[in-house]
């Protein structure tokens, strides 16, 4: 079969590997389509990456080819998405619903494995996937459902993780119309009573935006945090997520949080901002809490899927021939990707 993998540092291709042997816990999924990610591009030009002649894909939907001999619960041709976390499913943290931060599998500093992340990938005609790891997909289409394992999930994760500051009356800020932002927004509309504003460097982006049910759209200038202040008669915004992470974007969510508000960095651009434990703490307002989401819980996984099926969350996808996976990877570079890119196999 074609995969696209990971072959050096810096260097992808489409190779013909063999179709994966399965386990008798383990499903054959015949994959529809496989999301690319700014994360694809980070683990691309990673100089030590450890995971070579690896498929990528951590965002794959598809249909169930064949079964393991202990697999029960799914039928050949079942429409299903595959879970982005592979974690242990026992430890106290995955119990209490945090498995993407798995004691087991993840550790203090490290992530739970996923597809394309370690195990093969998505970007394929097949994945062999643990049964534990997929969600069925009723009636969604598999192409258009493949994001939601990562851009559905990281941004309904980022967002239920802000809900004490997402009440009516509030203003959230989403910086980045990407594929997460343009479904973040989505969230955010069909699941809180916050005014929306969406800040992107792309006209084309901000359309989308307002596609998606931002109340106000700004073009990213030298004026976008005073514009913001305005906005909210100088308090900040009580929630801002920032899908991009790059140090203008920090920057800019640095200045517009209100006091006691939700920061969410999501984006992992490399930006940062001074902290210090002092009175005199610039940039930060009082009370505001940080956090840096990974991916998501199977219960926003779950939700993010149901969101879905009741027509409340859509990702625009924008298909890719498998095998002209890297001019995809190219377009996402170059940021002329709208909505999520999607490889068809
Ligand atoms: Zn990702
Ligand atoms: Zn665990």
């Amino acid at each position: 079969m074609q995969a696209l993998q990971l072959v050096a540092p810096g260097t992808i291709e489409v190779r013909d590997v063999p179709v994966p042997a399965i386990a008798p816990d383990e499903v054959l999924v015949r994959v529809a389509g496989a999301g690319l990610c700014h994360s694809d591009l980070h683990i691309l030009h990673t100089p030590d990456w450890p995971a070579l002649n690896v498929t990528l894909g951590h965002e794959t939907a598809g249909h169930v080819a064949a079964l393991g001999a202990n697999v029960s619960g799914f039928a050949e041709g079942d429409p299903v998405l595959v879970y982005l976390v592979w974690a242990c499913g026992v430890c106290r943290q995955c119990v209490a619903g945090r498995d993407n931060v798995c004691a087991t599998t993840g550790g203090r500093l490290g992530l739970p494995p996923g597809p394309g992340l370690g195990p093969d990938g998505g970007m394929a005609e097949y994945i062999k996937v643990n049964q534990r790891f997929l969600e069925p997909l009723g009636d969604l289409d598999p192409v258009r459902a493949a994001p939601l394992a990562d851009a559905g999930l990281t941004s309904m994760h980022a967002i239920n993780g802000a809900r004490h500051r997402l009440d009516p009356g509030a203003t959230a800020v989403v910086i980045g119309v990407g594929g997460l932002g343009h479904v973040g927004l989505q969230i955010l509309a069909a699941t809180t009573g916050a005014r929306l504003i969406a800040v992107d460097t792309s006209e084309q982006k901000l359309e989308i935006a307002r596609g998606h049910g931002a109340d106000l759209v700004i073009k990213t200038d030298a004026d976008t945090a005073q514009r913001i202040l305005d906005e909210t008669s100088g308090y900040g915004a009580d929630a801002v997520f920032d899908f991009v992470g790059v140090q203008p974007t920090v920057d800019l969510a640095t200045q517009v949080i209100a006091p006691d508000g939700a920061l969410r960095l999501v984006g992992l651009g490399g930006g940062g901002f001074p902290y210090r434990a002092d009175a005199a703490t610039a940039p930060l307002p009082w009370g505001v809490d940080v956090r840096r989401p990974y991916a998501g819980t199977r219960s926003d996984q779950r939700q993010v899927i149901d969101l879905a099926k009741q027509g409340k969350v859509s990702v625009d996808v924008t298909t890719y021939p498998l095998a002209d996976g890297p001019r995809a990877f190219a377009d996402l570079e170059a940021g002329t990707v709208p909505g999520r890119a999607v490889l068809v196999p």
